[in-house]
Formats: structure tokens, C-alpha cells, sequence
């Protein structure tokens, strides 16, 4: 998917003020709670593949900008010129935000197509490990160097064996203030299920910052919780041979899984 640029990430990642990609991505396995995150990516086409090896491979949770960069070298990860994860997607994006943009009140979208997303992916094996991913460019418009929720564990992302895991994407300010992760992660704890959760942590976060956000999420039993607070927010899951999916608010359509 970080390849795809109708998602917002890698390729096809939203631009800052400069016009450049930096890009943001964490993981978290919620057997052990180790975590590998990433910021301020800007010249590897697959930050959520540099944050999964900081989890494996390094003492350290979270590495940032120039030191990210030194990391990923060390691994071996390929480098790409950082102009060409520039789509024209995201220039426009970009040239449109600068125009009539307000930072964090602008749904990014390409017109006639899908809204561009950060990707999240929240998974439950057989033995009921939970792991979670997600990897964004961020808010186009945003400044140099801005770190949004994303990379921060708890905000974009967590995993935890003993309730379940989250990932999240939106306004990334109101997101890491909220901690909305974790919230969702607490109501769950608390006895609520996974869809409840979701919701109130979502509402909660909107009424009180007056941003969006949306937030996939699963229980420890594989229960299915999902919300958004913008218009709009592409997402799918599978389940007993069936494939779940919508963007628009109250829409969930189904059809057959085939592997
Ligand atoms: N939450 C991301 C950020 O603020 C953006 C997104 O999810 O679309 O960086």
C-alpha cells in the first residue's frame, strides 16, 4: 500500500510546505508490547518496513530524521530520490491547500477519487497475538519537520495481547493530545467492546478538540470496531471468508472472500 498513491503513504505521500515527502510510520506487537516507529522519512520507499526492523533490530523505539536514515542504511534498506515519491496527486493537493487551505480543517482528496488515507492495518493470528501497523505522510501543508501521531506509540498505534489493538488516522495534533489509541485501549479494558470503544474515544476526541479523526480497531476476541469523525474514511476487514468494506459514513458493503 505504500506503494499505491491513493493511499498517503510512501509513494504518493502528501507534501510538506517545502514540497517535500516526510514520511512516518510505527509498529507494535502486542504480545511482548515492543514498538518500532520511524519520523521524518524522506528517502526509502517503505518507512513501516524500517520501523518493523528498529523493532527487531535496535535498543531503541523510536528514531528520527537523520538518524532513521542512518539506520536504515545500516540495514541495507534501498534509498529512492525523494522526488519520486511526489505524485501529482499530492502536488495538487499541495497548490490546493496553499490556496484555500486551513491546516488540519482540509480533507485531502483527489478529485473524483477516493480520499487519500494513511494506512492502518490491525491484525489477530491464531494464537491471539495482535499486531499493529501505520504508516502516513502526514498533513499536506504541514511544516518542516512536523511529527504528527503516527510514529507516537499510544496515538496512531497499539497492540496489547491482553485487550486488543488500534490504529488510528486524522488531525494528528488532536490525535497525540487525545492519546486516542490508547483511549480506545482503556474503554476496552474498562468492558466496553471494541465498536463502543471506537466510537466514544473518537466523539470524545472531536467534541473536546473540534478535529477529526477515525480509528480501526479489534479485540482481544477478534471483535471488529471501527469510527470515523470526518466525512470520510476508506476501510475494510475479513472475516469467516466474507470482506467488509466502505468510505462513506453508514455504508458497509460485503461480498466473498476468495484467498
Ligand atoms: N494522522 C496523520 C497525521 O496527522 C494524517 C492522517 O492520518 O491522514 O500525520
Amino acid at each position: 500500500m505504500e506503494k499505491d498513491e491513493y493511499f498517503n503513504a510512501g509513494y504518493g505521500s502528501v507534501l510538506n510546505l517545502r514540497g517535500e515527502v516526510e514520511m512516518e510510520a510505527s509498529i507494535m506487537c502486542g504480545q511482548n508490547l515492543n514498538v518500532g516507529a520511524v519520523t521524518l522519512v524522506k528517502k526509502f520507499l517503505h518507512p513501516i518496513s524500517i520501523a518493523h526492523k528498529v523493532l527487531t533490530d535496535s535498543p531503541h523505539s523510536l528514531l528520527g530524521a537523520e538518524g532513521a536514515e542512518l539506520f536504515a542504511l545500516e540495514k541495507e534498506f534501498p534509498t529512492v530520490p525523494p522526488e519520486s515519491l511526489i505524485s501529482e496527486n499530492a502536488k495538487k493537493a499541495l497548490e490546493d491547500f496553499l490556496q484555500h487551505g486551513v491546516f488540519g480543517r482540509t480533507e485531502i482528496g483527489i478529485e473524483n477519487k477516493a480520499d487519500v488515507g494513511t494506512v492502518g492495518a490491525v491484525a489477530i493470528d491464531e494464537n491471539g497475538n495482535v499486531a499493529v501497523a501505520t504508516s502516513t505522510g502526514g498533513m499536506s501543508g504541514k511544516a518542516v519537520g512536523r511529527i504528527g501521531d503516527t510514529p507516537q506509540i499510544g496515538s496512531g498505534t497499539y497492540a496489547d495481547n491482553h485487550i486488543g489493538g488500534v490504529s488510528t488516522t486524522g488531525h494528528g495534533e488532536s490525535i497525540l493530545k487525545y492519546c486516542l489509541a490508547h483511549s480506545i485501549i482503556k474503554l476496552m479494558e474498562g468492558g466496553l467492546s471494541a465498536d463502543e470503544a471506537t466510537k466514544t474515544a473518537v466523539e470524545g476526541m472531536t467534541s473536546r478538540l473540534k478535529n477529526t479523526a477515525g480509528a480501526i480497531t479489534l479485540s482481544k476476541d477478534g471483535d471488529v470496531g471501527m469510527h470515523f469523525s470526518s466525512n470520510r474514511m476508506a476501510w475494510a476487514y475479513i472475516k469467516s471468508n466474507k470482506i467488509f468494506y466502505g468510505i462513506n459514513k453508514d455504508q458497509e458493503l460485503v461480498d466473498d472472500y476468495v484467498n
